[in-house]
C-alpha cells in the first residue's frame, strides 16, 4: 500500500483551499519502489480556471515523480476522461481532492483510474 506524508497532504488541502475556485495540480515525489510520497513539486505556470493540466517539460525532478495531485473545485472527486489519460501517462499513484477539501475528500487512484487505498505516515 502506497505511504503518503501528513505534511505533504496537509499542503495539499491548503493549496486546493487557496486556489478555489481555480484547481491547482502538483506533482508527487519520492521513492516508487518503496510506495512513499515524500513531496510535492509545484508548478505555478498551470494555476488556472481552465481543467488543469501537466506541462511535462516544466518537470523539474522526473527521476523521483511518481504520480500527481490536483483539486476539483466541485464535489466530486472523481477522474475525468482527461483525468485518466494523464494518469496513464505518468506515476503511479494520483491524487483527486474536491470540495469541502479535507483528507477526507483526498482519494487515490492508480494509472489506470482506480481507486487505490493509502496509509498516512508522519
Ligand atoms: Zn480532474
Amino acid at each position: 500500500m502506497w505511504k503518503i506524508k501528513k505534511s505533504v497532504l496537509e499542503s495539499i488541502v491548503q493549496a486546493a483551499q487557496n486556489t478555489h475556485p481555480n484547481e491547482f495540480i502538483a506533482l508527487l515525489g519520492g521513492n516508487l519502489k518503496k510506495q512513499i510520497v515524500e513531496e510535492w513539486v509545484i508548478l505555478p505556470s498551470i494555476f488556472g480556471s481552465h481543467h488543469a493540466s501537466i506541462r511535462m517539460d516544466l518537470l523539474p525532478y522526473t527521476a523521483c515523480t511518481v504520480g500527481s495531485v490536483h483539486s476539483h473545485p466541485g464535489f466530486t472527486n472523481k477522474p475525468s476522461g482527461a483525468d485518466k489519460h494523464l494518469f496513464s501517462k505518468e506515476g503511479e499513484i494520483h491524487l483527486i481532492i474536491c470540495l469541502p477539501f479535507s483528507f477526507q475528500t483526498i482519494q487515490a487512484y492508480s494509472t489506470k483510474g482506480t481507486p487505490l487505498e493509502f496509509e498516512v505516515i508522519s
